[in-house]
């Protein structure tokens, strides 16, 4: 396979196709009969030369078939701890943040009276007088309501020795929390790489305790860094290659938390990457090549399995969704066993893999799906998570598993009405091929189960219906165990991520009841989200286990001050301290 990275020598690029033609064999259609004489095999020779003088000379508008490199560019970004004083600090641009600190129940008076003139009491979120001293006639002109994500950037900032001052409003001091400094550190480097700057100081707000800031800046920093253009041929090479964080506080405590944080920031563009390749260039293969060089470079033991050994594990579930397609499947297999690591518990981490999803033979509409080849997004969320465990280095032993299929109609597709057998010999209606994630999830859990974990967690796009009960703001999640779901809640908020508990009650099982086998894989319309995670539940038996329903949130519809349209990474961050709460 050739890569060829946008922005790179063009020679390099015309090397590339040529070598990617010379590889590619020639179809049948265009190739010469074999009884030709050698008239015509000069003829055909002189025929390929000049397709090779025409892919030169088509190079540079072909640009956008090349294989993206493996490595984006995207999430290289050097991050520094500075102690020093904000306006000493010579930098492309400092960053501020405009905190209101008008008080509630004189704005409730001022509202009654129905002054309108009243100013808000804007003030910057730093303790430097100069800096202060710098943005003052902007703060008292009333032209800025310190709403969240206000821009203003000002030029020369007198008394400061930065080129710029960014100033982004935080909302209201009161509110103002880790939650939301995560996101300006994001909006900051998205309105700034957009102006052509590759590198900033943000200063950190003194509200919030200084190791929590750095981690939140650097991983709101990477998560705006990501952008998903990466097959436009105008793709402009905007970034920020270094960010300078200022903040009072211990260097080396501050410096862990943002190496820390830059790991859980980048592993979690590893996986927005992998999310966002289209289908055509992220198969079940590739993403279990992905995974295996990512493996690779951090230590972990990865085993990629094909259709033999699913069949072979009596994976019925999963190769019924597999046997439609003529992409082979993949099963994925991370480990992670550090020394020193306690026999127990084992975490398993199970992501649903479809490459592609068309609904097989109960085929989906054609609007809207494009956005199919995210429903690998669960499976790419673990993969990067297993980045981030093996580079931090928490002592709990963790197996991720990703059952990565495409889901097609075909000659050789499941059919509504068929009985598959799962790994664990549960026999089950096909009520629904477009049910088909929870049927890989199902034998990825067990199969997690046989190799010892003793807790499990998955995730997947898996169904609309949890965006119809939540939207795109929390994803679902669900629990056969109230600890273990308190554990997770608790990293939720420490991650920033937002998640709500849907019920999984005895009665929700009537739905998933078949007069033919033991369960149905599609429960119908009310309440599918539940029924889908009742299935699930069937799988995971009595091991603790939580449900992740991302299918609202691993994609952002639109974009937003602090990240593009595009994959989110969501979970990454939440599974990570997850992980993280096991070794403490
Ligand atoms: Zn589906």
């Amino acid at each position: 396979m050739i890569c060829a990275k946008p922005g790179e020598d063009r020679r390099y690029h015309l090397v590339a196709l040529l070598l990617q033609q010379r590889s590619q064999p020639v179809p049948r259609s265009s190739r010469l009969p074999s009884a030709v004489n050698q008239d015509e095999r000069r003829h055909g020779e002189e025929f390929n030369r000049l397709k090779y003088l025409l892919a030169l000379a088509l190079a540079p508008v072909c640009r956008r078939y090349w294989k993206v490199s493996e490595q984006f560019q995207n999430d290289i970004m050097k991050t520094t701890i500075s102690l020093s004083s904000p306006a000493q600090l010579e930098t492309e641009s400092l960053v501020a943040i405009v905190l209101d600190h008008t008080d509630q129940t004189q704005k409730d008076q001022t509202q009654k009276d129905k002054n309108k003139d009243a100013k808000p009491q804007l003030k910057l979120a730093t303790g430097d007088p100069a800096v202060q001293s710098a943005a003052a006639d902007l703060l008292a002109s009333g032209e800025l309501t310190g709403k969240p994500f206000e821009i203003n950037l000002l030029h020369k900032p007198g008394g400061l020795k930065a080129k710029r001052l960014l100033l982004i409003g935080g909302g209201a001091a009161k509110k103002f929390a880790t939650y939301d400094l995560r996101r300006i550190a994001g909006a900051a480097v998205r309105t700034l790489k957009a102006r052509g700057i590759r590198s900033f100081a943000f200063i950190a707000p003194p509200s919030i305790s200084a190791e929590e800031a750095v981690s939140a800046i650097v991983e709101g920093a990477l998560v705006g860094n990501f952008d998903a253009d990466y097959y436009r041929s105008d793709r402009k090479d905007q970034k920020i290659d270094a960010l300078t964080i200022l903040a009072a506080g211990n260097q080396a405590a501050l410096e862990k938390a943002a190496n820390e944080a830059q790991v859980i920031g980048e592993s979690q563009n590893f996986t927005r990457d992998l999310v966002n390749e289209p289908s055509n260039r992220m198969t079940p293969t590739i993403l279990g090549d992905r995974a295996k060089k990512m493996c690779q470079e951090v230590g972990l033991k990865c085993e990629v399995y094909g259709a033999d050994k699913i069949k072979e594990l009596k994976m019925g579930a999963f190769w019924g969704v597999a046997q439609g397609s003529d992409e082979p499947p993949a099963l994925i297999v991370m480990k992670y066993e550090p020394a020193g690591a306690p026999e127990k518990p084992v975490l398993g981490l199970v992501g649903k893999g479809i490459t592609f999803d068309t609904g097989g033979i109960s085929i989906k509409p054609a609007d809207g799906m494009e956005k199919m080849k995210y429903d690998m997004a669960g499976g790419a969320t673990m993969i990067g998570a297993m980045r981030a465990i093996a580079l931090l280095k928490p002592k709990v032993k963790v197996i991720g598993i990703v059952c990565a299929t495409e889901n097609m109609p075909s000659g050789k597709a499941q059919k509504p009405g068929d009985v598959q057998i799962a790994m664990s010999g549960k026999s089950i209606e096909i009520i629904n091929t477009d049910a088909e994630g929870r049927l890989v999830l199902a034998d990825g859990l067990v199969y997690a189960r046989q190799l010892g974990c003793t807790h499990l967690v998955d995730a997947a796009t898996l169904t609309g219906a949890v965006v119809v009960a939540l939207g795109y703001a929390n994803a679902g999640i669900f629990a056969n165990d109230d600890a273990m779901y308190e554990r997770f809640h608790k990293a939720n908020e420490e991650a920033g991520e937002k998640m709500w508990r849907l019920p999984l009650d005895d009665e929700y099982k009537d739905n998933i009841k078949s007069s033919i086998a033991d369960i149905v894989n599609s429960g119908g319309r009310w309440g599918g989200a539940i029924n889908a995670a009742m299935f699930l539940k069937e799988f995971a038996e009595d091991t603790p286990w939580i449900h992740l329903d991302i299918a609202g949130t691993a994609w952002m519809e639109d974009q937003k001050p602090w990240i593009a349209k595009g994959p989110s990474g969501i979970a990454l961050r939440s599974l990570v301290e997850f992980v993280k709460s096991f070794a403490n």
